[in-house]
């Protein structure tokens, strides 16, 4: 596949316009090339943007209470890089469970959220942070919520002339409880066969915001309103009672599919769902407030 080098962004946005259907924006190639070795998809031509001049594509910058993350910064740079580690601390232990070192050194943030593939963890992990997509096109800039992204398997709202340029994600603030927790086959870095995030804000002992995400599990990641509708209020240790984990579980019951919109998953997902689930929610009950950061 021949691949065209542009030297900056709205370079790549004139070469995606030039010719709609034949190409498409190569990040590390991880995911293409998986799906061109099995012929699923063959662009025609490459566009890469690995020398183009613009420095911020590989920058991780802190602007007020978001990291901004270069678009082609390897899962790699953002395991090892301090402002990661420093303002969201829980990223690097995500990163570290996904694929080979050898993959992480190539894939890149941008393609991972742009691939669209359910099953992958970082988007099921920065939806729930409230990370937003900075996107590039001929009309300007854009951002777009990874939570408003995803329409379906493999579908993004993101268009074929569209540039992603940067990740915002919001720094973890104390009192915030994070947990991306994973369900694997095999290997404890392989593909999630269930993912959730579990991201809380606390107040005196109790849960005053909460976001929660399911990957893996149905056509795309998303947001569970009723669970966090449900989560709002409830205090530690009282969560953890018996009658409190009996409603857990019918809430879950009530929103999480049994059959996958496209796939048939079946309802030993949903089981899993609701253990990572529990684990996450006790976790957080025997957390104190000033741990939330470590
Ligand atoms: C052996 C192996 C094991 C893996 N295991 C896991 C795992 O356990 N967990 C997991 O989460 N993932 C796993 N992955 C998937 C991996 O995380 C993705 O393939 C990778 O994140 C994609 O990033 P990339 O930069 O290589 O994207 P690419 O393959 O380059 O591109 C993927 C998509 O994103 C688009 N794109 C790329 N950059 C941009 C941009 N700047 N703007 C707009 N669109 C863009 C491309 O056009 C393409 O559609 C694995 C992959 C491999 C090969």
């Amino acid at each position: 596949m021949p691949v065209v080098d542009v030297g900056s962004v709205h370079e790549a946005v004139e070469a995606l316009n030039a010719d709609v259907d034949g190409r498409r924006l190569i990040g590390g190639g991880t995911g293409l090339m998986l799906m061109a070795r099995s012929g699923f998809f063959v662009p025609e031509t490459l566009v890469s943007l690995r020398r183009a001049d613009d420095t911020d594509l590989l920058d991780i910058r802190l602007i007020g209470g978001v990291l901004r993350i270069g678009a082609l910064c390897t899962l790699r740079d953002l395991e090892l890089d301090p402002a990661v580690r420093r303002h969201v601390p829980t990223l690097a232990g995500v990163l570290h469970r996904v694929s080979s070192v050898r993959t992480r050194n190539v894939a890149t943030i941008a393609g991972c959220l742009a691939h669209g593939d359910p099953k992958m963890d970082l988007p099921t992990y920065l939806m729930a942070l409230g990370a937003e997509l900075v996107v590039a096109s001929t009309a300007g800039r854009r951002k777009i919520a990874l939570s408003d992204f995803f329409v379906g398997y493999y579908e993004t709202v993101l268009l074929s002339t569209e540039v992603i340029v940067a990740v915002d994600v919001p720094t973890i603030q104390p009192g915030q409880f994070t947990e991306y927790r994973k369900f694997t086959g095999t290997l404890v870095e392989d593909w999630p066969l269930v993912s959730l995030c579990l991201n809380l804000d606390e107040v005196e002992g109790a849960i005053d915001r909460a976001a929660v995400t399911v990957g893996a599990l149905g056509s795309k990641v998303k947001r569970l309103p009723q669970l966090e509708a449900w989560l709002r209020g409830q205090g530690k240790p009282e969560i953890t009672t018996a009658s409190n984990l009996k409603e857990l579980r019918e809430v879950v019951e009530s929103e999480i599919e049994a059959k996958d919109d496209n796939l048939a998953s079946g309802d030993y997902k949903r089981k899993i769902f609701h253990v990572e689930l529990v684990r996450a929610v006790r976790k957080w009950a025997a957390t104190q407030p000033t741990e939330a950061l470590r």
